[in-house]
């Protein structure tokens, strides 16, 4: 990176900053429900390699992705032709919204978590943008603000209305362990993972469906139900607070479509906490159930998933050394999470992507990762 730099800019990098990408180990779309999340960080990171500016530009450039952008802090404007600069351009946005003062910078960009797989790319490039301006500027954010900027950004200007998850992970994430996150109190407890398991990502590298429209449906489809529980119980703010017999008790009011999603949420939120005292102690069969419930709700209640990812569920089945599986991300293609014996991880994966090869025809990305530190500035030597 530091030679791609300086040809570029002709200078060397001053300061350094990594933010991780993530996976959620149970919790699809309890984020934006106010519940609860089993989410770690990946030792798959985006980096971002700066040098301060005395005027008030921004030179930003990628190394996976073509095209740059060379854009005055004065406006803030999209690029429709080079998209992902809108990540940066939008952590300047969010940040001059909000009053700061900011400096501009020469930057360059690499990551090594995949895109639009359900690992947060997205998260980590924005968390490495805001870090940057941050320490251009001297201004000090706390952790929680930069993922609550962070989600702003695709909120507000991407225009993805994801929840607070994936930006909470990549900046309050710590190394050596999972969390386990309450998206409504945004706080977040560590969670070990019993030792002899590893955590393993199969990235089905099949282009991902309309995630965007779909995503919206679905918590369109949340809401009602949860409003209509809060009728009869005012104290409800969102499914996070109607319990499965509460539910129960009044599914056979609701749409069976908007029925099918609550009972989804309400049970995997069940399963979060469920999950974080499993990982620990490592009981396989109970991980193992778990997983797979959550797989069942999500195909057959929430109704997401993609081919791709039935046929790498598929592949998965009676690999060695499997303990558990299930969706990752959103849902709408991208990646599984699987929990497998760590001494066979390498047999695991063999296995796994030769059988997704045979068929679909498309070579899988498969590799086991470790939980890393959160995002922060690197000093490299
Ligand atoms: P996910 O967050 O699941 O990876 P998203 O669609 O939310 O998927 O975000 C992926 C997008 O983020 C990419 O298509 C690209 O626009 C942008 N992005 C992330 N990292 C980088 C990077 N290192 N360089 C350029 N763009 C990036
Ligand atoms: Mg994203």
């Amino acid at each position: 990176m530091r030679l791609e730099f300086a040809q570029r800019y002709d200078a060397q990098p001053t300061a350094w900053f990594r933010a991780p990408g993530r996976v959620d180990l149970m919790g699809s779309h309890t984020d934006y429900n106010d519940g609860f999340v089993a989410t770690m960080t990946v030792n798959r990171d985006t980096w971002m390699a700066i040098r301060p500016r005395d005027d008030r530009r921004v030179r930003i450039a990628s190394l996976n992705l073509p095209g740059t952008a060379d854009f005055s802090l004065e406006a803030i404007e999209h690029d429709a032709d080079v998209p992902w600069t809108d990540y940066v351009r939008g952590a300047a946005g969010v940040l001059q919204d909000d009053g700061a003062e900011l400096a501009g910078f020469d930057g360059l960009l690499h990551s090594t978590v995949p895109f639009g797989s359900g690992l947060s790319s997205s998260a980590a490039i924005e968390m490495a943008t805001l870090l940057a301006f941050a320490a251009v500027s001297s201004i000090d954010l706390e952790p929680l603000e930069l993922a609550l900027l962070g989600q702003r950004v695709e909120n507000e200007f991407v225009g993805v209305s994801c929840g607070i998850l994936d930006q909470y992970t990549s900046v309050l994430g710590a190394a050596g362990h999972a969390l386990l996150l309450d998206c409504r109190s945004l706080t977040s407890t560590p969670v070990s993972i019993a030792p002899e398991l590893a955590v393993v990502i199969c990235d089905t590298r099949a282009p991902r469906q309309l995630a965007g429209s779909e995503y919206d449906d679905r918590r369109a489809q949340c809401e009602p139900g949860a409003a209509h529980m809060a009728r009869s119980n005012p104290g409800i703010k969102a499914l996070r607070d109607v319990s499965l017999e509460l539910f129960e008790a009044h599914e056979a009011e609701l749409e069976p479509v908007v029925a099918r999603r609550c009972r989804f949420i309400i049970e995997e939120n069940q399963r979060v906490l469920d999950l974080a005292q499993a990982l620990p102690g490592g009981d396989r069969d109970h991980l193992g159930r778990l997983f797979h419930d959550s797989w069942v709700g999500a195909t057959q209640l929430f109704e997401i998933g993609a081919p791709s990812m039935t046929a790498m569920h598929d592949a998965m089945t009676g690999a060695p050394g499997l303990i558990a599986r299930r969706q990752a991300g959103a849902g709408f293609g991208g990646c599984l999470v699987a929990i497998v014996e760590r001494e066979r991880v390498a047999a695991f994966s063999a296995s796994v992507a030769r059988a997704y090869a045979d068929a679909t025809g498309i070579e899988p990305s498969i590799f086991g990762v470790e939980a890393s530190a959160g995002a922060c500035p690197v000093e490299v030597g």
